[in-house]
């Protein structure tokens, strides 16, 4: 998980498949982030934004009960605890650091579960830019808290009624209006998604979940490091972050997908929101729609490295349902008093399977990055409980 070059490339995958109108403004944002990651000043810039304002380090909790139960030894990586609930803000605090030192006034996001979208209108907030966000109308119902956030921090939330009226559709509308307006905007992707340099960069920015639990694991686990490492998989960015901190070791990866959205487990190869990459798609190569209880993996791709790791073996992506997931997020509520975000829940379900099963080892040590908070999901579960 290193530098994929001027090109993008992941093996096959990734690449930069935009029209000519963005070419130009996806080279100027790759020049600014090679530029800014070696500058020592914008590096002791983000450092400190992420400690004095996102409250990194987070901790490392191991969690007992649950383990005993399962009769392994599980420890949570608590992206939940970062500043607004999930793991996106680390990301979102680069690219608007970076943003600002490109010299743009408004940022550009698009938002599934609406957490990017929270952590992009906050970090604009935070450093003085506009904000404009774009969510699927299906989002926007079911993630109304997320909605309200956005607006009370200043931002503009532009609804999107196309296609499945979810992420997919958010990402192209966002891009297709960073056409006109790469003067002043920059784009803020929120996944390790889209053209090159996105994938990369966002996985860059993220890495930090990988290099602090590395560290954790060092201090916490006699082995130090940890048997297996998973993390739910939707564009697959809070992934990508912790399996960077622990490819070079003999840690096994998994990537959990939806059911719906499996894109890494069940996906062939396409092109989608400028990269090349794996996409459910029908017989005819039309990219068919997600369908996921968790709006943050309702997106019928993974980035281009998560194909890349696939196809080597490197990582292994496996399913879950949206059931599995819900009853894991009530049984890791109630043993350890943590509510997990429903996409988390899903990383939380194959734990629990795979331990039933007997594929995870007894006394095995899993490292599960918990990406957010399940504060937003408050509706969706009085629904489904
Ligand atoms: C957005 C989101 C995800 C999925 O995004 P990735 O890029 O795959 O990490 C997972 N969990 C939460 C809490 C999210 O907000």
């Amino acid at each position: 998980m290193s530098d994929p070059g001027r090109q993008g490339r992941f093996g096959e995958y990734g690449g930069g498949y935009v029209p000519e109108s963005l070419v130009a403004a996806c080279r100027e944002v790759e020049e600014a982030f090679r530029e800014a990651w070696v500058d020592p000043g914008f590096r002791g810039s983000l450092a400190r934004l992420l400690a004095v304002h996102i409250g990194r380090p987070t901790p490392l909790t191991p969690v007992r009960r649950l383990s005993a139960e399962l009769g392994i030894n599980l420890l949570l990586k608590r992206e939940d605890l970062a500043h607004t609930g999930s793991h996106k803000i680390n990301n979102v605090t680069g690219q608007a650091l970076l943003a600002s030192r490109m010299g743009k006034t408004r940022l550009i996001a698009e938002t599934g579960a609406g957490q990017h979208g929270v952590a992009t209108a906050t970090v604009a907030a935070l450093l003085g830019l506009k904000a404009t966000v774009f969510m699927g109308e299906r989002d926007i119902e079911r993630q109304a808290l997320n909605v309200f956030r956005m607006r009370m921090l200043g931002a503009e939330v532009i609804p999107v009624g196309t296609g499945s009226r979810t992420l997919k559709d958010a990402t192209s509308q966002a891009m297709r209006h960073w056409v006109g307006a790469t003067e002043d905007s920059y784009y803020c992707v929120g996944s390790v998604i889209g053209p090159h340099p996105y994938p990369w960069m966002v996985r860059t920015f993220q890495r930090v979940i990988g290099d602090e639990a590395r560290g954790q694991c060092a201090s916490e686990l006699s082995t130090g490091v940890p048997d297996y490492v998973v993390a739910c998989v939707g564009g697959g960015s809070n992934a990508a972050g912790t399996f960077a901190g622990f490819v070079d070791t003999s840690a096994r990866l998994v990537g959990v997908e939806a059911e719906g959205g499996a894109g890494a487990a069940l996906g062939r190869a396409g092109v989608l929101h400028g990269a090349r990459s794996l996409f459910l798609q029908d017989g005819h190569g039309q990219i068919v729609e997600a369908h996921s209880v968790a709006a943050g993996l309702d997106y019928p791709g993974v980035g281009p490295e998560h194909a890349y790791l696939r196809d080597l073996g490197r990582a292994r992506y496996v399913t879950v349902t949206d059931d599995e997931a819900i009853s894991a997020l009530v049984r890791l509520a109630r043993t350890e008093g943590i509510v997990p975000a429903i996409e988390s829940a899903h990383a939380v379900a194959w734990v629990i399977r795979a331990a039933g099963a007997g594929e995870l080892p007894s006394g095995a040590t899993v490292l599960l990055t918990l990406s957010g908070r399940g504060d937003k999901d408050v509706s969706t579960l009085k629904e489904q409980l």
